[in-house]
């Protein structure tokens, strides 16, 4: 049944450690997101639970995490297990979703492995492990979901991503490295957590991605739903742009 009547709707987001894990223009999902529901009369509430805050993990839909540097990682990811990690995992039970880039993706898995230093505890939400290696993966990427949208976006990381069996990736790659230049996969799509190594931001110029996220994270409360199709003239030129772009 589809929500109504006349009462509108709200998403909540919580954009974890704004602070530290923003970089490449991650923050564009945000106002992405942002704006594909205001443009629909859809409310949106935005959290920005940053280092010490603790969380209700009945209040957000949304769960975002930004890429950051080692050293912004090591911060998040203290404060991850200290203050953050049980609620995230209730919040997961309860049917949020998450939308994790680079750096935030590596701590989704259940570990990553700095070049120096040790190894960083991540949330364990998705059966996955990263290790950084040599050379960084530095470009542009295309993929292709397997329902045969294609997504782009711009990846710079030295960590590679191993998925488990049976996890799904976000999809199969065109061009550019991927997960970890080895086995052709990007990102996860699994359940309700979304991972990548895309910036750029990602969210502005794939906007069938932005919209199924969106989706996702209101039937948490709101049941079934469906939105309404936006102009999306100019966001689909973006992504044609961007499709083209090979290096
Ligand atoms: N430190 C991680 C890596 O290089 C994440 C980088 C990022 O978020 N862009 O793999």
């Amino acid at each position: 049944m589809l929500w109504p009547y006349n009462r509108r709707m709200e998403l909540r987001i919580a954009y974890l450690y704004p602070d530290q894990l923003n970089i490449y223009g991650d923050r564009g999902n945000i106002l992405t997101l942002h704006q594909r529901c205001q443009w629909r009369g859809i409310a949106v509430q935005i959290l920005t639970p940053g280092l010490g805050d603790r969380l209700n993990p009945e209040e957000a839909d949304l769960y975002f995490m930004g890429g950051g540097q080692d050293s912004q990682q090591i911060q998040v990811c203290e404060d991850l297990h200290k203050v953050k990690a049980d609620s995230l995992r209730t919040a997961a039970t309860l049917g949020a979703v998450f939308l994790t880039i680079c750096g935030g993706y590596q701590l989704l898995g259940h570990y990553y492995k700095p070049h120096n230093g040790d190894e960083l505890k991540g949330l364990s939400l998705i059966d996955a492990y990263t290790v950084a290696g040599n050379t960084r993966f530095i470009g542009n990427v295309a993929i292709e979901r397997p329902n045969g949208q294609r997504v782009v976006g711009f990846e710079n990381h030295s960590g590679r991503t191993y998925l488990g069996n049976g996890v799904t990736p976000l999809g199969k790659v065109i061009h550019g490295h991927g997960n970890n230049g080895e086995d052709g996969f990007e990102g996860v799509a699994h359940d309700n957590f979304y991972g990548t190594y895309l910036h750029g931001s990602l969210l502005p110029k794939n906007p069938q991605l932005a919209d199924e996220i969106i989706t996702k994270a209101l039937q948490r409360r709101y049941g079934s739903v469906q939105l309404a199709a936006l102009n999306d003239t100019l966001e689909q030129q973006a992504h044609q742009r961007a499709l083209a772009l090979k290096s």
